[in-house]
């Protein structure tokens, strides 16, 4: 198989399923138990979450909250805010973000909250003037992902923060920095430090699934959305992971100690994008002038039907995808696509393709191939056609 859908998720590596393995089958006692404490798990508990907090530049492990994952970080960011100021009504959020923002945007909807939608330039990059007009006295919250699941476009999210922060030092700034974590560098005492909540995942940077955090700069932004036993103060209740918090900043630390390995990944993709352009010339990429993250190439094929491509590229073993996984069936053009301007049959043509540390160049090359010889000689029926929209 030659795996370019890293995006969707990653291979757990194998010092992290070693680093995991003695959480899982010798030192499992629940955390919260007497015996715990005598196993050391407490213990690895809080050695973990320092070693996150220093990895992501934050000041304090009590600032980190352990969740299952970046959809349950950002639930707990915005709808935990939403629930702890009522006072204020009104989030803006840009209109690239992840199906776990936008939806709990509309529930929150539902229940009466405005919400305003600030818009990308063609390049996928948030209109930092749009920004102004969009903040109010009811603004409790604005939320901009640092970098962009299906096109790998870093967003200002600093220079974000720092505007809304001169505007209103209240309005709480939270970023879903999911993919951008372990791809470049997160300095939450740096040029992030305006930033309040931050979400990330363990299995988008080979960690394992299931496993994620919200930083939380002060506890009192929140009120949490699980209740019961009272875990990790209050604010996540539910048995904690020990497993999953090792696995997770192994994952981590690893990634971040290779970081000549991640700049040789920024050159499989370059190749790989020039390979497509080579076959395909009139081929758009998306965010191509944009800063993207090293990982990633979306490109769009013009007339060509970007589903039907994945399915025939997965029969040859190749596995890429046309943007969001939680979208795969859906057989809707991607609104990221969409919000970057591209017209409706167009935005039916793009593929994303997320790389790892562990790919090669000789994975390129044959994907390249493979992607000449399907979009070649079954060009006509791979056409995207008006009555398949
Ligand atoms: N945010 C972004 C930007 C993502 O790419 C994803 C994963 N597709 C999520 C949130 C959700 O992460 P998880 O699978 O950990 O719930």
């Amino acid at each position: 198989m030659i795996y370019f859908d890293n995006n969707s998720t990653t291979r757990v590596l194998e010092n992290v399923a070693d680093a995991m393995r003695p959480f899982l089958t010798e030192r499992f006692a629940n955390p919260a138990s007497a015996i715990a404490q005598f196993e050391g798990i407490p213990q690895a508990i809080q050695a973990g979450k320092k070693r996150l907090c220093e990895a992501l530049g934050a000041d304090d492990a009590r600032q980190l909250v352990i969740t299952s994952g970046a959809t349950e970080s950002n639930n707990l960011a915005l709808l935990g805010a939403a629930r702890a100021n009522q006072e204020r009504q009104h989030l803006i959020v840009s209109s690239i973000e992840h199906p776990s923002v936008m939806e709990v945007c509309e529930l929150l909807r539902a229940e009466g909250y405005r919400i305003s939608k600030l818009p990308v330039n063609p390049e996928g990059i948030v209109d930092e003037a749009a920004l102004t007009g969009l903040l109010s006295a009811d603004t409790l919250l604005v939320s901009v992902m640092l970098a962009n699941n299906e096109t790998g476009v870093i967003q200002p999210v600093g220079s974000v923060a720092e505007a809304v922060k001169r505007y209103d030092p209240s309005v709480l700034i939270h970023t879903d920095a999911t993919q951008a974590v372990g791809k470049i560098p997160i300095n939450l005492s740096g040029d992030l430090a305006e930033v309040d909540l931050l979400s990330l995942s363990a299995h988008k940077f080979h960690g394992p699934k299931g496993t994620g955090a919200l930083f939380v700069r002060d506890a009192d932004m929140l009120v949490p959305i699980l209740h019961g036993g009272g875990q990790q103060d209050g604010l996540r209740a539910g048995t904690e992971n020990p497993a999953g918090l090792v696995g997770m900043v192994t994952a981590l630390t690893t990634l971040l100690s290779n970081s000549q390995a991640l700049a040789e990944v920024g050159k499989l993709r370059d190749r790989l994008e020039s390979g497509i352009l080579a076959a395909r010339p009139g081929a758009v990429i998306l965010g191509a002038r944009a800063n993207r993250i090293p990982t990633t190439l979306n490109i769009c094929l013009a007339d060509i039907d970007a589903d039907e491509l994945v399915d025939r590229m997965a029969a040859r073993g190749i596995a890429i995808s046309t943007g969001s996984a939680c979208s795969y069936g859906a057989r809707k053009p991607s609104y990221v696509a969409l919000a970057h301007g591209l017209p409706y049959e167009q935005a039916k043509s793009c593929i994303r393709l997320s790389l790892s540390i562990e790919s090669t160049e000789q994975e390129v090359d044959l994907f390249l191939h493979e992607f000449g010889d399907v979009v070649g000689s079954s060009a006509p029926s791979l056409r995207y056609t008006r009555e398949t929209a």
